[in-house]
């Protein structure tokens, strides 16, 4: 998914960097307030979170301009503003949720998961394989499917991206393996372990070469 990280703070803003890339999103950074509205207006986003102490333009601001050009995309304020009425104020103009400073990393992705999936609905369906994207599991033909936690976690970035292509690069940075020494082999084989697992579910993961892979029903032309 693509996310628009708003954040002044250079060290918050390398924590909260490298807990969404490790999640397999793509980021676009913005150092201040002005920047992130440049950002918002000419790309496009499913996610954007916004500090509200920003230089040169404040985020309560960027937040009404993007409402104003009935951009959707759903936003998560993180503010060291902790009086209600800074929060009212955010969410009236149009904050999809807001987390007070500081908060654990741990809270931060739940609730990027969260806002991510609301966009999604409650379930995804390919072939005869169902994801719930509130519990996190999957099933085939109501029978629960059982997997590890890493074939859990690209297994859900592969469905998030459902007919696009993931780089190997983002299912290794979503298993945490971005810095282990065999990337390629930790990414092929929980591949391989899924197909074979997946095979009498309707649901092809395919290798597109030197790109990544896309899942897709089995008889999806690409
Ligand atoms: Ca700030």
């Amino acid at each position: 998914m693509r996310i628009l990280l708003a954040e002044d703070d250079v060290s918050l803003r390398r924590g909260l960097h490298q807990v969404l890339k490790a999640a397999g999103h793509q980021i676009s950074i913005a150092e201040d307030g002005s920047h992130a509205d440049t950002l918002l207006e000419g790309e496009e986003f499913d996610l954007v979170v916004l500090d509200l102490g920003l230089p040169r333009m404040d985020g309560l601001t960027v937040l009404e301009r993007l409402r104003r050009r009935n951009r959707n995309w759903p936003v998560l304020i993180i503010s060291a503003r902790d009086r209600t009425s800074d929060r009212v104020r955010g969410l009236n103009i149009g904050a999809d949720d807001y987390l007070t400073k500081p908060f654990e990393l741990s809270e931060f992705e739940a609730r990027v998961r969260a806002l991510l999936r609301r966009g999604q609905g409650a379930e995804t369906q390919i072939g005869d394989l169902l994801w719930s994207w509130t519990t996190r599991l999957a099933s085939v033909r109501q029978a629960p499917l059982i997997i590890t936690a890493q074939e859990t976690v690209i297994l859900e970035s592969l469905i998030q991206q459902h007919g696009k292509i993931v780089t190997k690069t983002a299912l290794a940075g979503a298993v945490g393996g971005e810095d282990s020494v065999d990337v390629d082999n930790l990414v092929e084989v929980n591949i391989y372990r899924l197909r074979k697992k997946l095979a009498e579910a309707g649901v092809e993961i395919r290798n597109v070469r030197g790109v990544g892979y896309i899942i897709q029903e089995s008889n999806e032309a690409l």
